[in-house]
């Protein structure tokens, strides 16, 4: 596991929402939105614009998951380029592209990038002390 790497004051930020997931990911967005509007965000396709739409936030939008997003993100990572992950995915329904939701977990557990896949991991890990300052 990679542990060396650094993270700088303002996080790189992924939001990532299977389907069943995303209205959930909004809500938890927009609650933090103070927190989160400090920091650089990115998503895959979908994910991305609605929180861009919704939330009113700056969101750089990579491809939809099923798309190739999802190795978007797992590129991201691999580089070095991504902090923190925000994935609600779905445990309830089969993803299409369910070989790339895997990679993207393994990536983001070898280049040691704090993760949340639900609501109370994810409000956890923004409110952290550790959001402002390096680390
Ligand atoms: P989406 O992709 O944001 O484009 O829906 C999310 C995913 O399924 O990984």
């Amino acid at each position: 596991m990679k542990t060396d790497l650094t993270m700088n004051t303002r996080k790189r930020i992924a939001l990532i929402a299977h389907d069943g997931k995303k209205q959930e990911l909004l809500e938890w967005v927009a609650k933090h939105k103070d927190i989160l509007e400090k920091h650089e965000l990115c998503g895959t396709g979908t994910t991305g614009g609605l929180v861009a739409e919704k939330c009113g936030l700056e969101v750089k939008r990579y491809k939809s998951g099923p798309l190739g997003g999802d190795q978007q993100i797992g590129a991201l990572i691999s580089n070095e380029e991504l902090d923190i992950m925000i994935f609600f995915w779905d445990p309830m329904t089969a993803q299409p592209h369910d070989v790339d939701v895997k990679a993207l977990l393994r990536m983001s557990v070898l280049y040691n990038v704090a993760v949340a896949c639900n609501k109370a991991s994810a409000d956890f890990l923004v409110t952290s002390p550790l959001m402002t300052q390096d680390y």
